[in-house]
């Protein structure tokens, strides 16, 4: 089996450029963002609070997550439930990246994820795919983004799609996410020893997706 790890911070492009390449090399997509956010929906409909350590251990054992293809684009599904479209708020954003501290937590989604690779050639996008997930992913990259950049394409993002929101307030949660994301215990968000360093942000989308395609060959 191959298989691609894409690991960087909030908003730097990981899922578009993941999606391409994968798109394009014929693997599948695995998004593991979206896993921890289907956790946190979970939590959250079960009124869990992101600073009640204990139920969120306890009560995640009671989530079922997994993963489907439908025309190609992944289907998270929670306790078979489709939640595409719920995952992708400020709210449940800000519950993943409290929810995704918790070791059980991580323990059960990564041990999914490693399944998914076991059985097909992967492009897979998270934190710590290079470091934890796949140590012996055949490429790794670590793509990043100035915060700026980060939350100027949120804005643009989600101003596209008619939401009303503040690019200030956008960075200040990029800027939170990032830092519980690199400074929480459990495999923190870090650029692995092997993984190769892109820095997205005076490169279009086509750019990055033409390095890294040529790092595959
Ligand atoms: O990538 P995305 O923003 O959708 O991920 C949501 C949250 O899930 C992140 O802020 C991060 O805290 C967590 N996450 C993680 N490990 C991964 C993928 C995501 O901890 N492999």
């Amino acid at each position: 089996m191959y298989s691609i790890a894409i690991d960087g911070p909030a908003g730097a492009g990981k899922s578009t450029i993941a999606k391409q390449i994968a798109r394009r090399k014929g693997y599948i997509y695995v998004d593991t963002g979206a896993m921890y956010r289907a956790m946190a929906l979970f939590l959250i409909e079960n009124h869990i609070t992101p600073e009640e350590a204990e139920k969120i251990s306890e009560k995640s054992k009671e989530a079922d997550i997994s993963i489907v293809y439908e025309n190609g684009e992944q289907v998270v599904l929670l306790n078979g439930r489709n939640v595409n479209g719920l995952i992708r708020t400020e709210e449940v954003s800000n519950m993943s990246s409290a929810s995704s501290v918790n070791g059980d937590v991580r323990k059960k989604l990564v041990e999914l994820q490693q399944k998914l690779a076991e059985t097909a050639d992967v492009v897979m996008d998270g934190r710590d795919i290079g470091t934890c997930v796949l140590p012996h992913a055949n490429l790794k990259i670590y793509l990043t983004a100035s915060s700026e950049v980060r939350a100027r394409r949120r804005y643009d993002e989600m101003t596209a799609k008619g939401t009303k929101c503040d690019i200030d307030v956008i960075k200040k949660d990029i800027e939170e996410r990032d830092y519980r994301d690199m400074h929480r215990e459990i495999s923190p968000l870090k650029q692995a020893e092997d993984a190769i360093l892109v820095d997205s942000s005076d490169m279009t989308i086509e750019e990055v997706i033409d390095k890294i395609l040529g790092m595959c060959e």
